[in-house]
């Protein structure tokens, strides 16, 4: 597989972990959306798109996501160590829709969108900057980095 195009939309917002959002085509057929470049303390990170975990209440059965502590149905209090913890302890909230299944696959989709991300970087100091033009997640949440 190769990735033929990686398109970058800068987030504005410096402060935020948060850098970017791109997407990625393979071998020209086939995108990935919603992929996620994310500030971690050792550099820069892609997360894979990924959705929010839930749960169902106990009590009434709704649907609630795994940080709620009251159900949105019925309001019942709910556990507060619902989700299931990662080898390292933290909360597992999210879970990747698409993600590589070897080291090789992710290490280059990682490079390649990197190297994007730094090209626009370069390109958004430039005068008359347009960025790409994209619609971002709705979710914007920064997922755990394993
Ligand atoms: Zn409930």
């Amino acid at each position: 597989m190769e990735i033929s195009e990686v398109r970058v939309k800068l987030v504005e917002n410096k402060d935020d972990r948060l850098k970017a959002f791109c997407s990625i085509t393979m071998d020209n057929e086939f995108v990935v959306r919603d992929i996620k470049i994310i500030e971690g303390t050792g550099g820069l990170f892609v997360a894979m798109p990924s959705r929010k975990m839930s749960d169902h209440c106990e009590k009434c059965g709704g649907k609630n996501h795994l940080r709620a502590r009251f159900c949105n149905n019925c309001g019942t209090s709910l556990s507060d160590n619902r989700a299931k913890k990662d080898f390292k302890g933290r909360m597992k909230l999210h879970a990747d829709i698409a993600h590589p299944i070897n080291v090789e696959c992710r290490k280059k989709i990682q490079e390649k969108v990197i190297a994007a991300y730094e090209e626009e970087e370069e390109r958004s100091k430039q005068p008359g900057y347009k960025p790409v033009d994209m619609d971002e997640p709705e979710d914007d949440d920064v997922p755990e980095i394993v």
